[in-house]
């Protein structure tokens, strides 16, 4: 769009300041924004941001990365395609912003740059990639001692619960709405305070500058209505945690055909299907470094948890860190569909969405079998079992999901040289940085930050 016709339709929407914003190497999103008055210079421009932000660890704590340190640019330059306004936020929008160099170039750091290399990768296998992130959340009150307890002590899908945030549900949806989300679901979920509300799924950069938008529509919006939302993976640690499950399904780019599903049969996964997810399953360990990529996640990712914790595939198997979702009966295109469990809100999405991207083309490349689905709990199975069937515990640490994804060079080399670096570095770091305070210090900064 031509950016005088861009900055009409912006003062149109009465507004003063649009936002530039990115997530983080710690999953944290940041941002900068412009008044409207110079909103064509930095539109085109960007915004100068200091290479050291890449570097910043969720505690604000800035870690040695050669070459981001105090000296050095970048600009925030924004995806003009991604403006919406905020509904939440007085006369202010945003757009998604990518981090390039002073040459103009993408930089190495830039997380929404790599998911588009991603998304890139698969294109140049003919294939389109449809995603959907899919949050749980916890609703909290605020005591008078400032800590934070749930908002109910409902039941499962309880309607006990829905009377509880009936009136900021609604208000969250409206708001998702008014940025061009499509919601599909919602009910309260089985931990205190949990809430379960989707929106629909969209190709991959789409989806992961939605779940951006999303965390923070659901904050701001819960704080309106005087309650405190967390997105953390285990915000209590005696509750059900928030998973943020990755659905993705695989396109034919010339037919637009459903490419994990088999014509005529409806449940059941096709050799291509099942190449992915072995790719998926191969790189598993590494992988959650990307997609359960905080401390706090690794409370979340137990046994019987229903988050998954074993490195298994099965169809509709909630213990599975891959499920296959069965169809529902009534989409016009073939819904079939891979869910990746280990994962949560506390994750970059660009990086997660398109480290599982890189992981499931690899399964596809190598034309990998991923063994036979799993049809029980495979926690209930004994260690012995499940070495038989090659079940693997899946990382039990964020330092020991950080040392896997260093092990796997397909990974490594597809984040490339500064995101690898920083990513390693960044995570070690929280990972000393948590393990070195109690347990009340990561739940507080967990649930403030996500
Ligand atoms: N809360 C579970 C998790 O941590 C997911 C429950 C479900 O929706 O299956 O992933
Ligand atoms: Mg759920």
């Amino acid at each position: 769009m031509d950016l005088n016709a861009f900055e009409r339709k912006v003062r149109y929407d009465d507004v003063r300041f649009v936002r530039f914003l990115y997530c983080d190497t710690s999953g944290i999103i940041r941002g900068k924004s412009v008044h409207i008055d110079k909103l064509v210079e930095r539109a085109r421009g960007g915004i100068g941001l200091t290479v050291a932000m890449p570097a910043m660890n969720m505690l604000d704590q800035l870690q040695p990365v050669e070459g981001l340190g105090p000296v050095g640019e970048v600009r925030l330059v924004p995806d003009i395609g991604s403006y919406t306004r905020l509904p939440y936020a007085p006369h202010s929008a945003s757009m998604m912003a990518n981090m390039v160099t002073l040459d103009r170039e993408p930089w190495g750091a830039c997380a929404r740059n790599f998911l588009e290399r991603m998304i890139e990768r698969a294109r140049q296998a003919g294939v389109v990639i449809e995603a959907a992130f899919e949050p749980e959340w916890s609703l909290a009150v605020r005591k008078e001692d400032g800590s934070c307890v749930p908002v109910d002590q409902s039941l499962c899908f309880s309607t006990v619960g829905w009377e509880a945030s009936v009136g900021v549900i609604d208000d969250i949806v409206a708001a998702l709405e008014a940025q061009g989300m499509p919601v599909e679901q919602f009910y309260p979920e089985l931990g205190h305070g949990q809430q379960e509300l989707t929106i629909r799924h969209a190709t991959a950069l789409r989806a992961a500058d939605n779940h951006v938008r999303y965390r923070d529509t659901v904050r701001a919006v819960a704080r309106k209505h005087n309650f405190v939302a967390s997105l953390a993976p285990k915000p209590f640690a005696d509750q059900a945690g928030n998973g943020c499950h990755i659905h993705l399904s695989v396109w034919d780019a010339s037919s637009g055909r459903n490419l994990m599903a088999v014509e005529g049969k409806p449940n059941v996964l096709s050799e291509f299907g099942r190449a992915w997810v072995a790719g998926v399953l191969s790189h598993l360990p590494g992988l959650v470094a990307l997609t359960a990529a905080s401390y706090n996640s690794y409370r979340r990712l137990k046994p019987h948890m229903w988050s998954s914790a074993f490195g298994c595939w099965g169809f509709d198997n909630r213990e599975a860190a891959v499920r296959i979702a069965s169809v529902l009966w009534d989409e016009t295109k073939p819904s079939l569909n891979m869910e990746l469990k280990p994962s949560d809100n506390s994750n970059n999405p660009y990086l997660a969405l398109g480290g599982l991207i890189a992981a499931g083309l690899d399964g596809v490349d190598k034309k990998l079998a991923p063994g036979d689905p799993v049809s029980v709990d495979p926690g209930a199975l004994s260690d012995d079992e499940r070495a038989r069937r090659g079940i693997r515990r899946l990382p039990k640490t964020l330092a020991e999901a950080v040392d896997a994804l260093e092990r796997d060079d397909m990974l490594m080399r597809a984040l490339g040289d500064i995101l690898s670096r920083t990513f390693l570095t960044v995570k070690r770091s929280e990972a000393a940085a948590f393990g070195a305070e109690d347990e009340a210090f990561e739940l507080a900064h967990h649930f403030y930050k996500f």
